[in-house]
C-alpha cells in the first residue's frame, strides 16, 4: 500500500478557494473584493517605476548569482532598519538592531516564531480577535499554543481597547503578543498613537514578548506615521521582534521580499542572537534569494529612485483613501440609511464592511461580487471601473 494512503485531504485555504470560485465564474462584470492585493485603477497589479529601473540596472550589470549570506544583503538589512526605525534610530547607532532577510512577511514570522520556540518553548502566542488568517496556523505549526485577545468591536466599527488591555494584563510574562502595526488585517481598525503607548506601557510592565507584525507601511499615513508603533517600542527599550514586508509597498508580492528585525539590549547581545537566528535560517531554506533584495536596496538606498518609489507609494496610498471616499458617497447617494462613515476611519487595503455572511453570500450570488464571509472587503481592489455596481450591489443586499 502507499506510504501515503493515510494521508487527508487538507481543508481548502478559504480565500485561495473564494478565488478560485471567482474565476470560474462566468459573468462578466464580477468583481473580486476577496483578495489581499493592492490593484490600480486599470485593475492591474502594479510594476513599479522604481522597480522597474532597478531591474533593468541590475540586468545590465549583468551580477553573477552567487549565495547570499545566511541573513542577506547588508544593505537590504540595513535599509530596512532605517525604514523601520528611522534613519536617525540610537538603536541602529548603537548595534542593538539585527535584520535577517526573509521570504516575505510570512517567511520573518516563521523564522521568528522558531527562533522563539528555542528561547521560550512554553510560551503561549495571542494574536488579534481577528486576525491574519495565517497567523494562528503558522504559530501553531512551529509548536505554540496560540490564544485570542479582544480587539475588533463590531458595535462601533472600533477597537474594543479595554477588552484587549484587560487580556494583555491577564497574560503571565514571557506570553508573545502578536501585534499589526498598522493597517490591521483583517479590519481596517487601527489603535491610535495614545492607545499605543498605554499597549507599551503594559507589556512592559507584563513582561510579555512584542512581535509587532508590519506588512503594509506606507498604506495608511504614510512610512513614518505607520511605523509609530514600531518607534514606540523601541523609545520603550524593550527587547522585541519585528516582521516586515515589502510585498504590498514595492508591489513584489511574489518575489517574496520580507525581513524579520530583533532589538536587543545591546551589540554584544544582538551578535549572540544573530548567530542562532542564523542557525535557524540555514536549516531551513540556507539564505535568502538575491532579486527582490537586491532591487528593494537599490531603489531604498538610492535618492532618485527612493524619491520616485515614495510617490508612487503615495499614489497606491491615496488611491486607496480615495476609493473609501468614493464608496461611502456611493452608498449614501443610493438610499443606505446605514453610515458607513466607519470606512473612512479605517487604513489599508482591507475594510471589515459590516455586511454579515448572509449578505455576502447575496453579493457573491446575485452581484457576482465576492468578498470574504467575514464581510471584509479589499477597497484597493475597487477602482473607477467598478465602485458603481459594487455599491449598488450592497445597496441591494441591504434593502
Ligand atoms: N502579516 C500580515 C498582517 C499580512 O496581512 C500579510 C499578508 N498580506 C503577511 C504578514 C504576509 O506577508 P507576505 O505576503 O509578504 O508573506
Amino acid at each position: 500500500t502507499s506510504l501515503f494512503a493515510a494521508v487527508e485531504l487538507a481543508p481548502r485555504d478559504p480565500i485561495l478557494g473564494l478565488t478560485e470560485q471567482f474565476n470560474a465564474d462566468t459573468r462578466s462584470n464580477k468583481v473580486n473584493l476577496g483578495v489581499g492585493v493592492y490593484y490600480n485603477d486599470e485593475g492591474r497589479i502594479p510594476l513599479l517605476k522604481a522597480v522597474r529601473k532597478a531591474e533593468q540596472a541590475r540586468i545590465d550589470a549583468a551580477a553573477a548569482r552567487g549565495y547570499l549570506p545566511i541573513e542577506g544583503l547588508a544593505g537590504y538589512n540595513r535599509a530596512v532598519q532605517e525604514l523601520l526605525l528611522g534613519a536617525d534610530s540610537p538603536l541602529i547607532a548603537a548595534g542593538r538592531v539585527l535584520t535577517a532577510q526573509s521570504l516575505g512577511g510570512t517567511g520573518a514570522l516563521k523564522i521568528g516564531a522558531d527562533f522563539l520556540k528555542r528561547l521560550v518553548p512554553q510560551a503561549k502566542v495571542a494574536i488579534s480577535d481577528p486576525s491574519w488568517e495565517n497567523h494562528r496556523a503558522l504559530f501553531e505549526y512551529a509548536g505554540f499554543e496560540v490564544v485570542n485577545y479582544p480587539y475588533y468591536d463590531a458595535a462601533t466599527h472600533g477597537v474594543n481597547f479595554a477588552g484587549m488591555i484587560a487580556a494583555l494584563e491577564s497574560y503571565p510574562a514571557g506570553t508573545v503578543v502578536v501585534l499589526h502595526a498598522c493597517c490591521h488585517n483583517p479590519t481596517g481598525v487601527d489603535l491610535t498613537a495614545d492607545q499605543w503607548t498605554k499597549v507599551v506601557e503594559v507589556v512592559k510592565a507584563r513582561q510579555l514578548i512584542p512581535f509587532l507584525d508590519i506588512a503594509y507601511q506606507g498604506f495608511g499615513d504614510g512610512i513614518d506615521a505607520d511605523a509609530t508603533a514600531v518607534r514606540q517600542f523601541a523609545d520603550a527599550e524593550l527587547t522585541f521582534l519585528i516582521s516586515s514586508s515589502f510585498s504590498k509597498s514595492f508591489s513584489l508580492y511574489g518575489e517574496r521580499v520580507g525581513a524579520l528585525s530583533l532589538v536587543a539590549a545591546d551589540k554584544e547581545e544582538s551578535g549572540r542572537v544573530l548567530s542562532q537566528l542564523k542557525r535557524v535560517i540555514r536549516t531551513n531554506y540556507s539564505n535568502p534569494p538575491t532579486h527582490g533584495g537586491t532591487v528593494v536596496a537599490q531603489v531604498l538606498t538610492s535618492p532618485e529612485l527612493r524619491a520616485e518609489w515614495e510617490a508612487e507609494l503615495g499614489e497606491m496610498r491615496e488611491r486607496i483613501r480615495a476609493m473609501r471616499a468614493a464608496l461611502v458617497a456611493k452608498l449614501k447617494e443610493r438610499g443606505v440609511a446605514r453610515d458607513f462613515g466607519f470606512v473612512l476611519q479605517q487604513r489599508g487595503m482591507f475594510s471589515y464592511s459590516g455586511l454579515t455572511a448572509a449578505q455576502v453570500d447575496r453579493l457573491r450570488e446575485e452581484h457576482g461580487i465576492y468578498a470574504v464571509s467575514t464581510g471584509r472587503i479589499c477597497v484597493a481592489a475597487l477602482n473607477s471601473r467598478n465602485i458603481d455596481a459594487v455599491a449598488d450591489g450592497i445597496a441591494a443586499v441591504l434593502k
